[in-house]
């Protein structure tokens, strides 16, 4: 494998003292740990508490299309000769030339699992079974400790745990069995037999759930209610304009933006990222249009602009109480199951809140990162954390998902190394994105 840099000699790091650690092994440090794989002289481990690499398993259903191009893969984008490309996975399977043939429109997220798989089972640096359970500062390292008692020093850590599963504050009394977060769909198998099952979230993951619901074959319940506080179960935006979005240059002109304005960005933004796969939509649409006047079946309310503002036990089922939008009229369902399809968030991984307070908090208490994902705090000098899934506001919109995935991995490895590594810089931008220059004034920009 032909080094991509020539790296100054490895790190005087005392010896067990590792250059950088990665907390969590998801697509997004797996694509670090992929990238780094080509440096020499950076001694990386990245530990993960699964017992080998899993993506979002219990949503993980056979038909689920990838909202982002296979070319968008773990390396791609900033090193296509590296052998840990979609690419190079499809040649080694022997698949290439049918899935060209299969000129499919998008990447099932089954196959994008087994692909990550494989670049997983490729990298020495990932170590499975091992939960961190907190990070310390110790002299001018970070002590790294795990569930079963090991420690590992390091002098640079990278947040990659995920986001926390979101549960609307109402939901918080009745989480169980017959209340439960969409994450966990198919990894605990359930029957909704002729129950009143509520999907709560209008999203790609509600659709998918509710036409996994009215397709089963067996155990389908006897009536679906499909709740979401968007104003209509929107497609997402797609095309050469939305996709402009995914780029470094947008991330550049955004990152000038003040606060009113990157709020702005990410809500109007919202659809390019959140809406539902067109194709999902159809398939939904079709199989509600053929149930409903074709077979006569009231199989499904569909509720949008509702917001679930309460809810109770009552006779061994749930009354739940929603807010239409905007009329703030109050209305009332009962479900027997309700499944919550709610979200993510960003949040501070458990294992970082002994160094909490040492860090700069945003507004919604998580940490501020700099353009190169470090998380700004008060740490010795060569101390570094960095952040994945916490740069929302400091990156915009593309922060939650895998478009930039290799671009970002390439800018924190050019931030670790303090060296250009990667070419991360923006192309020649098509879209000329708002921007607000250091010195500007509504003259200077109008007569620019
Ligand atoms: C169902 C679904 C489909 C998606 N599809 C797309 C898509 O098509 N295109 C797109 O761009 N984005 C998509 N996304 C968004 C985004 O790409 C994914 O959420 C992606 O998995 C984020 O990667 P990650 O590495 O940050 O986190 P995760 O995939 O959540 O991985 C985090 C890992 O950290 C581990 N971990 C957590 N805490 C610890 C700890 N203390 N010690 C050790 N390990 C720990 C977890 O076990 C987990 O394996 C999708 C999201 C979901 C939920």
């Amino acid at each position: 494998m032909t080094p991509v840099l020539e790296m100054r000699p490895p790190a005087a790091a005392p010896k067990g003292v590792l250059d950088v650690a990665g907390v969590g092994v998801g697509p997004f440090n797996l694509s670090i740990a992929a990238l780094l794989d080509h440096v020499q002289g950076i001694e990386a481990r990245f530990f993960e508490k699964k017992q080998k690499f899993a993506w979002h398993q219990g949503l993980m259903f056979p038909g689920s299309i990838l909202q982002t191009s296979f070319l968008k893969d773990l390396v791609t984008p900033v090193l296509p000769t590296s052998p840990h490309s979609f690419t190079a996975f499809l040649v080694e399977k022997k698949r290439f030339y049918d899935f060209l043939s299969g000129r499919f429109t998008g990447v099932t997220r089954m196959e994008f699992n087994e692909y990550l798989q494989w670049v997983s089972g490729r990298l020495e640096s990932l170590v499975f079974g091992e939960e961190a359970s907190a990070v310390r500062l110790d002299g001018n390292r970070l002590r790294l400790e795990f569930a079963g008692g090991r420690t590992e020093l390091t002098r640079n850590l990278i947040a990659g745990a995920g986001m926390m599963p979101f549960f609307p504050p109402c939901t918080a009394p009745h989480v169980g069995p017959d209340c439960f977060h969409a994450g966990t769909y198919l990894s605990h198998p359930r029957s909704f037999a002729g129950k009143r099952v509520a999907v709560i979230g209008g999203g790609q993951t509600g659709a998918e759930i509710v036409l996994d619901l009215l397709t089963r074959s067996e155990g389908a319940p006897a009536h679906v209610s499909w709740i979401s506080n968007l104003a209509r179960f929107s497609p997402l935006e797609e095309g050469g304009f939305v996709d402009q979005v995914f780029t470094p240059g947008y991330v550049s002109a955004y990152q000038t933006l003040n606060d009113d304005a990157r709020r702005s960005e990410i809500s109007g933004q919202k659809l390019a990222s959140d809406g539902i796969t067109p194709i999902t939509v159809d398939t939904l649409f079709a199989e509600i249009y053929r149930r409903r006047h074709l077979m006569g079946e009231n199989c499904i309310s569909l509720l949008p602009g509702r917001n679930l503002e309460a809810m109770d036990r009552q006779n061994g089922s749930f009354l739940l109480r929603t807010r239409a939008l905007p009329s703030g009229g109050d209305e009332f369902y009962n479900a027997d199951i309700v499944i919550l399809a709610t979200g993510a968030r960003p949040a501070l991984p458990a294992c970082l809140e002994p160094l909490r307070s040492r860090m700069d908090l945003d507004a919604n208490g998580l940490p501020v990162l700099d353009a190169s994902y470090r998380i700004q705090w008060d740490g010795p000098a060569g101390v570094s954390l960095f952040g994945l899934n916490l740069g929302l506001s400091s990156h915009g919109i593309v922060d939650p998902q895998m478009s930039l995935m290799a671009w970002r991995s390439a800018v924190i490895i050019n931030a670790l190394t303090g060296q250009d590594v990667f070419d991360v810089s923006a192309g020649p931008e098509l879209v000329d994105w708002p921007k607000r220059l250091p010195d500007e004034t509504p003259m200077t920009r109008a007569a620019s």
